[in-house]
């Protein structure tokens, strides 16, 4: 069942996960690193294949800061990996009609394989909207209501990036999933729920909790593998775990004030782990490198869908 997800394998696994040891950092920059090096290789060999890049558009709608940093980081990192990289920005009075029209005019661009529009949108614009008008053949964060129904019915074209990356990273470090209890905190769309489907793709047996759920530390504390993904800052430490967990922590959070102020926080507090768990992920530098890898990589798998179909 692990084969079925096809994340290829890294030939440099740095660590194995050994009980009772020192706590194991998870370091999703250092995988994301090694994978871009296989990924460049499928780049050239689609390149060398088809005569022409794979292309991933990114639009961007209105000023918000903090999108454009994610936006010029992922035309960086497009560029960086020889594939094509289309950015269309508009302004923050775009129409939503525009913003549908620009992703249309996407969706019948043969050199355009993904197409991704940065979230938020303004609020005049329904983002739901937006993000169904994109082609399922050219979604490379899996998020349209036709990708999402094929993971959930076990026949995945792509997997949301974040929880995508989440198994990499355990792919990686060779963590066993199958047959282990996990728990995870989270059930939006974009993470909690394809986390849960991926991880019992992949034979765990997944406890989804939320914020409706009664005694979270139950659950959390019998769980060998704990993915939090409650969007709550510092939210849950040590006691809130297992001897020898393993802990992925997928928050990520910038507070403008107080004791951490401009500092980039996850959900779980990192320094109370040491000496109790097994491995955890640390933030920065955990699952955030893996986020925009694995859209790299999804974009890619999707230009090889469409070549191969052509
Ligand atoms: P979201 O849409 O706000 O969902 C949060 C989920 O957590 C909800 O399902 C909510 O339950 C649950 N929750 C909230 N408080 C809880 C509590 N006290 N106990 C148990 N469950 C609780 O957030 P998201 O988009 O999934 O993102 C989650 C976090 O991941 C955020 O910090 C976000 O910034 C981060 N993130 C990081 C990356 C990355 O690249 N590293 C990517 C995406 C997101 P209800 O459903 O009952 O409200």
């Amino acid at each position: 069942m692990w084969k079925k997800l096809r994340i290829p394998p890294i030939s440099r696994v740095t660590h194995r996960l050994s009980l009772g040891g020192p706590m194991i950092r998870l370091d999703g920059k250092a995988v994301a690193a090694a994978r871009r090096e296989l990924l460049k290789t499928r780049v050239e060999r689609f390149v060398t294949q088809h005569g022409r890049k794979p292309g991933l558009a990114v639009v961007i709608v209105g000023e918000d800061p903090a999108s454009h940093v994610y936006v010029k980081n992922k035309v960086k990192t497009t560029t960086e990996l020889g594939m094509a990289s289309r950015h269309i920005e508009l302004p923050h009075t775009a129409s939503e009609a525009e913003v549908l029209e620009t992703v249309a005019k996407l969706n019948r661009d043969a050199a355009v394989d993904g197409i991704l529009v940065q979230l938020p949108l303004p609020k005049h614009i329904d983002s739901n909207k937006v993000v169904e008008a994109i082609d399922a053949e050219k979604d490379p964060d899996g998020l349209t209501t036709a990708n999402l129904g094929l993971l959930f019915a076990g026949r995945k074209r792509v997997a949301p990036c974040t929880p995508w990356g989440v198994m990499a990273i355990l792919e990686h470090y060779k963590i066993p999933v199958a047959g282990k209890r996990v728990a995870v905190i989270g059930r939006s769309n974009i993470v909690g729920k394809p986390m849960a489907q991926l991880l019992t793709e992949a034979d765990a047996t997944v406890t989804l909790c939320h914020s409706r759920t009664k005694d979270l530390a139950h659950h959390t504390r019998d769980a060998e593998i704990v993915v939090v993904a409650a969007g709550k800052q510092r939210f849950i430490g040590r006691e809130s775990f297992a001897k020898d967990a393993v802990v992925i922590d997928v928050g990520m959070h910038r507070p403008d004030s107080g004791e951490f102020a401009g500092k980039l926080l996850g959900d779980v507090k990192f320094e109370e782990l040491e000496g109790h768990v097994s491995a955890a992920t640390p933030v920065p530098g955990g699952v955030g490198p893996m986020t925009i890898q694995m859209l790299m990589e999804n974009t890619v798998t999707l230009a090889e869908n469409r070549a191969s179909k052509n």
